[in-house]
């Protein structure tokens, strides 16, 4: 994380969201949030003091009195509106995250469509928040359970999906009748506070949503706060463990969506067009900034001779700011984050992997100051190498080789990761070996990205997850309620008296 800094000429502040108010911070520490691709300052973030955390949680805690209670048809209403608002702002939504995250338009409308996705499955909160009954499981006694709302939640969230990934949060957590605390990523902050803004519109009351912004210092405060009860992170592995223990240790219900090395497979047999471009696309698409990113390709045999055409492929993207037309490739996220992957690509070449394609210092007429890094291929990347064994988060694929499909599931389940993966074949078989013996959690085949739809839950496995349950699908509404069992026998006049039952049994 960079230390705050401040800039010399004054940008607009981005405000904290605190008891329904949208005020101006305190605190003495500030950061600029730049335009990647030109470095144009465009706000300033605060790092919330003690005292405005604090403030944030005290609001959420007593929204919840009254929010709990809320109906359920009413807290669903408040979605079906949001979704409405969020398709009507689009555009605006997609530009600020543009300009402050690097992506392209195109990809920054899919990025707020995808948190849409999760507002629709808010909306219909009725029909997932259903307990079960067991009738007359005894005599005259039934069982059923209640899911209800935990307290206050808090969401905290990282740069590379500032629309999505906020989306997957609030809206399950407050739809399932919690209230919440927010923290943004503090490095392009802008877009979800308009989207907080419209969640406002939309009829959310206040305290029952807040933000705070900040680091280190705010997510500690999080971890330790004793009126949070469960916590929602996405972000690197490091933070993400270092969040999972702390606030596990404090008592909370955590999830972690973490970091990621995602691997495809390429059988000889596959679709050879259709493969290079799900490929390049998965590879180069968001600046290599996914945690769904295809960062490794493992060649089955014959493919292996397929690394020409994918490098042609790679050369044919174009590589400019996200607003210009045509983009495929825009800016990685900080000056950092350049020098970061830059440094990988040099370790790469000389950890002994053959540098098919170089991307650095790419010349991008207009745009001379932007973070940009173009695409960029190894082949021969073994394990043991730093551009295997890190996480580049950067517009650059690793491809190596396997004789078979065993030699390749192998070789990807010896990777700590399991995030996302693929196969790219037309035999059912090898699909469905794949599907069975692959240890990650989102598969797909033929299907580069398979990020699921909110009918169903995000996963991931080992070093890549921590906490049982997902973000949105069913598993969201298990993590954000407590489940109350209840036994109830109602007596009647007629109802026959056993005396007094000195077992466990219910008669
Ligand atoms: P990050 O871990 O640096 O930041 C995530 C959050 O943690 C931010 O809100 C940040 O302010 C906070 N933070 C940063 N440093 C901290 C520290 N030392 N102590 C406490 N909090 C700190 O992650 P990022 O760079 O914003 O995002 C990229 C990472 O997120 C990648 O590793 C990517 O794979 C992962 N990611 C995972 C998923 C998933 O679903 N598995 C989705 C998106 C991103």
């Amino acid at each position: 994380m960079n230390a705050p800094t401040s800039s010399a000429v004054l940008a607009p502040t981005v405000k904290l969201l605190i008891g329904g108010q949208f005020v101006e911070s305190k605190t003495t520490e500030w950061r600029d949030v730049v335009n990647p691709a030109t470095q144009e300052v465009l706000a300033r973030v605060p790092f919330a003091t003690a005292d405005e955390i604090n403030a944030a949680v005290a609001s959420a805690k007593e929204a919840f009195k009254t929010w709990k209670k809320t109906p359920i048809g009413a807290r669903a209403r408040i979605f079906l509106k949001y979704q409405q608002l969020i398709r009507e702002n689009m555009a605006e939504l997609a530009a600020i995250l543009t300009a402050e995250q690097g992506k392209t338009l195109p990809d920054a409308e899919g990025d707020v469509f995808r948190g849409l996705e999760v507002v629709e499955h808010a909306a219909s909160i009725g029909n997932l928040q259903l307990g079960e009954l067991a009738n007359n499981v005894a005599g005259g006694v039934d069982t059923y359970t209640l899911m209800q709302p935990l307290g206050v939640c808090a969401g905290i969230t990282p740069f590379n999906f500032p629309a999505m990934i906020p989306l997957w949060m609030f809206p399950m957590a407050i739809a399932t009748g919690n209230t919440f605390v927010l923290k943004p990523s503090e490095q392009d902050p802008m877009v979800t506070m308009r989207l907080v803004e419209l969640a406002l519109e939309a009829g959310v009351p206040t305290g029952v949503l807040n933000v705070i912004h900040g680091g280190e210092m705010a997510v500690n405060a999080i971890c330790d706060h004793q009126d949070i009860k469960a916590i929602s992170f996405v972000g690197s592995t490091k933070v993400g463990t270092h969040v999972y223990n702390r606030a596990s240790l404090n008592g909370k219900r955590v999830q972690c969506m973490m970091g990621a090395k995602n691997h495809a497979i390429v059988m000889p047999d596959a679709n050879k067009e259709q493969t290079l471009n799900a490929l390049a696309g998965a590879a180069f698409g968001a600046a290599g900034q996914r945690c769904m990113a295809l960062s490794v390709v493992v060649l089955v045999g014959e493919a292996q001779k397929w690394i020409p055409e994918l490098v042609a492929k790679a050369k044919t993207l174009k590589i400019s700011a996200g607003t210009e037309k045509g983009t495929d490739v825009g800016p990685v996220v900080s000056c950092a984050a350049k020098e970061r992957v830059q440094g990988l690509i040099e370790r790469g070449v000389a950890d002994g992997a053959k540098l098919e394609l170089d991307g650095r210092n790419p010349q991008v007429a207009g745009y001379e100051k932007g973070n940009f890094v173009g695409p960029t291929v190894f082949s021969g990347v073994k394990p043991g190498m730093s551009i295997y064994e890190q996480e580049v988060f950067g517009p650059v694929l690793c491809l190596s080789a396997a004789a078979d499909i065993d030699e390749a599931i192998e070789f990807i389940n010896n990777n700590p990761n399991g995030n996302g993966t693929a196969i790219f074949t037309q035999s059912g078989a090898a699909a469905r070996k794949f599907q069975e013996e692959i240890d990650v959690g989102q598969v797909g085949i033929n299907v580069p990205i398979p990020v699921p739809v909110p009918l169903f839950s995000f996963s991931g496995s080992r070093a890549s997850k921590l906490g049982d349950l997902g973000p949105y699908g069913k598993q969201v509404v298990l993590f954000y309620t407590q489940t109350k069992t209840v036994t109830a026998r109602w007596f009647d006049d007629s109802t026959i008296s056993h005396g007094v039952n000195t077992t466990i049994s219910l008669k």
